[in-house]
């Protein structure tokens, strides 16, 4: 089984938390005295689930549940409100402000859990199914349709700052061969590494980086067309200086466009241009930089 979620209480009671805590014993919990403190602890702390006493001094819970909804960082926490109010305007306020469900008190073990079990799988599948929709599985990159998402609104961050930015396409050089001589698996294998290599380099870049097709990659960076001309450089020197995959000694290379972006055209038009750039080296010796 999987480590046990997290659920962070927030109640201005602490005879209301320690029974709480004691129905709650699978799970790890955290515990905030106020709204205040919750929303402080929320900065540093991942937390799964967020149950929630509406009545409390300074900010109740209704306050902190709206701010928690503003920030994207904590937005998709789902709330459980506690409410000793039974009104429909209370419970409907509950919603509104973006809970996903209520617990009246006093608290009913059974149905406590089940609500809290609720939530946590519901987040734990959402996490999972976005995941899998946006994300490459064998190589964790963006996957296609993410990529040119995630691009687009790159191109509109930059136009809005009036920054530079690059785009690159990088390819995979004979890479048939590769399958051909050690198999798909290996195949595979060299995929997954280059991937992890030049994602290695960009770590500390502000980069979109996909993987569009096969043995196919883009990539969009927001920088100077010299900057970025040696940013593919030194991704396309460490993936020739690799010697071995797994216990097999291969090596590979990959050849790579870039176009700087004019500040008007879209993702298609930018790869596009970045993409001919890739060709004319495809022609050639490969294993080049091309802008
Ligand atoms: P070039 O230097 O001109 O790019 O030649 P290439 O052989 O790399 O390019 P080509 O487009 O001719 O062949 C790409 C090959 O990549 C064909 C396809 O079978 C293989 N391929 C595509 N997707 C995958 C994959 O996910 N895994 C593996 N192992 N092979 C793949
Ligand atoms: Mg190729
Ligand atoms: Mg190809």
């Amino acid at each position: 089984m999987s480590h046990p979620a997290t659920i962070l209480i927030v109640d201005d009671n602490e005879n209301n938390i320690d029974v709480l805590m004691e129905f709650l014993e699978s799970y790890e919990v955290l515990v905030s005295l106020s709204g205040e403190q919750a929303l402080e602890l929320l900065k540093s702390q991942t937390v799964d689930l967020v149950l929630l006493d509406v009545m409390m001094p300074h900010m109740d819970g209704y306050e902190v549940c709206t701010q928690l909804k503003n920030n994207p960082k904590t937005a998709s926490i789902p709330v459980i409100f506690i409410t000793a109010k039974h009104d429909p305007d209370s419970i409907e306020k509950a919603f509104d402000v973006g809970g996903s469900d209520y617990i009246s008190k006093p608290f009913k073990p059974k149905e406590l859990q089940a609500r809290v079990r609720t939530q946590i799988e519901l987040k734990r599948l959402i996490q999972e199914l976005t995941v899998l929709a946006t994300k490459d599985t064998m190589t964790h990159l963006w996957n296609r349709r993410s990529f040119f998402q995630k691009a687009q609104e790159a191109l509109t961050q930059a136009k809005q700052h009036a920054t530079p930015l690059c785009a690159m396409m990088l390819d995979l050089d004979h890479f048939k061969r590769i399958n051909d001589t050690y198999g798909h698996d290996v195949g595979d294998e060299v995929i997954r590494t280059f991937a992890h290599t030049a994602q290695e380099i960009l770590d500390t870049q502000e980069a979109v980086f996909g993987r569009i097709g096969g043995e196919e990659f883009a990539l969009i960076v927001p920088m100077e067309l010299h900057t970025c001309a040696a940013l593919a450089e030194q991704i396309r020197t460490a993936v020739a200086s690799i010697e071995h995959i797994k216990t097999l000694s291969i090596g590979f290379t990959v050849s790579i466009g870039i176009a700087l972006w004019d500040n008007q055209e879209d993702v298609d038009t930018l790869l596009k241009r970045a993409d001919e750039k890739l060709y004319s080296i495809k022609k050639g010796t490969r294993n080049a930089v091309a802008y």
